[in-house]
């Protein structure tokens, strides 16, 4: 049996950003205790931490004094070199695993695990030499380092292939075919030590700009439909053997299939609103599962949406926050980061409604007042 970790004990987070800064709170809240490594300084985790490393990832004599530290690490940022998670595991626990990291962090190395899985993906070709591009159209995704959809490219015909690979450099790449879906859909589970399994049910995901913009929880769709996506995120925390957090993509396809877009092993910004409409946040959750403890109800409160403040809510100056707040139903969140650039994620705010439509429809509302008006 192994020894659960108690409060008190202190957690490092691998990342700095706002899915770490939200992690701390989480746990801070349960009297643990949050160090956190990364590159940078004055970040959104570090500004709650009670301990903020600043060194590289592959600086691995500052990565093992970082892991003697604490009682266990896990992650909030996906490209932690495989070499990091290894060299903390000499000295704690680290959930979910690095393999489980190693995976989910190559477009090729996840899309492989899944197929043999005999998980649904959508029709793809693995690119490697020219040769791999001839007779193919859709998207094309660099296999390492994507995140809000960068390296990323639409190739709408065959003889645009070619500039396309040149564009994202030549690297290794996953060729995906252009899914036509009614909808996406995502599915944020937990999975403890001892093998539990909890989730927060089927939400809507729409993206603006390859970047999530909107999440409607729950998701309008079929039971049948919401039943099947659960499964599958069961199947693929049982298959990665995950402990900790994970949340799994779907597209929806016009033709009713699910088909898993791509895998995030740690809470994930399309469960953000369990941390005001839910018994138990993905954030907590996450310390839960990495500490060994029994995991929390995942039961939401009332139906919610969750709006992304990216750096363009600046664009006329600092947003309108009073007359975001007027109305009182408003949760406004913020990451503590310095510089609001454009299309870099700075806040979320969730509305709890009657319904998921009503909550959404409040919250962009909510978002569309922080623009002030420009003086004229
Ligand atoms: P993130 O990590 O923020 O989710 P990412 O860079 O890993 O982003 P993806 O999830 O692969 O990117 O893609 C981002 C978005 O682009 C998807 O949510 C979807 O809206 C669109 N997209 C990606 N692949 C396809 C596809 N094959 N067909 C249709 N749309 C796609
Ligand atoms: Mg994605």
């Amino acid at each position: 049996m192994i020894r659960p970790i108690l409060p008190g004990a202190t957690i490092g987070v691998l990342g700095s950003g706002q899915l770490g800064r939200m992690f701390a709170i989480a746990a801070r809240r349960m009297g643990y205790r949050v160090a956190t490594f990364s590159p940078d300084e004055d970040t959104p985790t570090g500004q709650v931490a009670d301990l903020e490393i600043a060194a590289d990832y592959h600086d691995l004599d500052q990565v093992r004094q970082f892991a003697q530290g604490v009682s266990a690490v896990t992650f909030e940022f996906e490209n932690v070199p495989a070499a990091t998670t290894a060299a903390c595991a000499e000295f704690a626990p680290v959930r979910p695993a690095g393999e489980v990291l190693h995976t989910t962090q190559h477009r090729i190395r996840e899309k492989t695990f899944l197929q043999a899985a005999g998980l649904p993906v959508a029709n793809f070709r693995i690119v490697r030499t020219e040769a791999d591009l001839e007779g193919f159209t859709g998207i094309l995704k660099t296999a390492g380092f994507g995140y809000d959809g960068k390296g990323q490219v639409r190739v709408k015909n065959q003889q645009d292939a070619l500039a396309a690979w040149d564009s994202i450099g030549r690297v290794e790449a996953v060729f995906e075919e252009f899914v036509d879906f009614e909808c996406e859909l995502s599915v944020v589970a937990a999975r403890s030590l001892q093998g539990d399994f909890v989730h927060y049910g089927v939400v809507e995901n729409r993206h603006a700009n390859h970047i999530l913009d909107l999440t409607i929880a729950p998701a309008a769709v079929p039971q049948q439909v919401a039943d099947e996506a659960v499964e599958i995120a069961c199947a693929v925390l049982d298959a990665l053997d995950v402990v900790g957090v994970l949340c799994v993509e779907f597209f929806y396809t016009k033709g009713g299939k699910l088909l898993i877009n791509e895998l995030a092993p740690r809470p994930h910004n399309s469960g953000h609103f369990t941390f005001d409409a839910n018994t138990t946040s993905q954030f907590e959750q996450q310390l839960r599962a990495v500490c060994g403890l029994p995991l929390g109800s995942t039961q939401q409160l009332a139906p919610a949406a969750m709006v992304n403040l990216l750096g363009d809510v600046w664009a006329n100056g600092e947003p309108d926050w009073i007359a975001a707040l007027a109305d009182p139903q408003v949760k406004l969140h913020l990451y503590g980061k310095p510089e609001a650039r454009k299309g870099r994620k700075m806040g979320h705010i969730t509305v709890l409604g009657e319904t998921a439509q009503d909550a959404a429809v409040k919250a962009l509302a909510a978002r569309a007042r922080l623009l002030k008006a420009v003086p004229q």
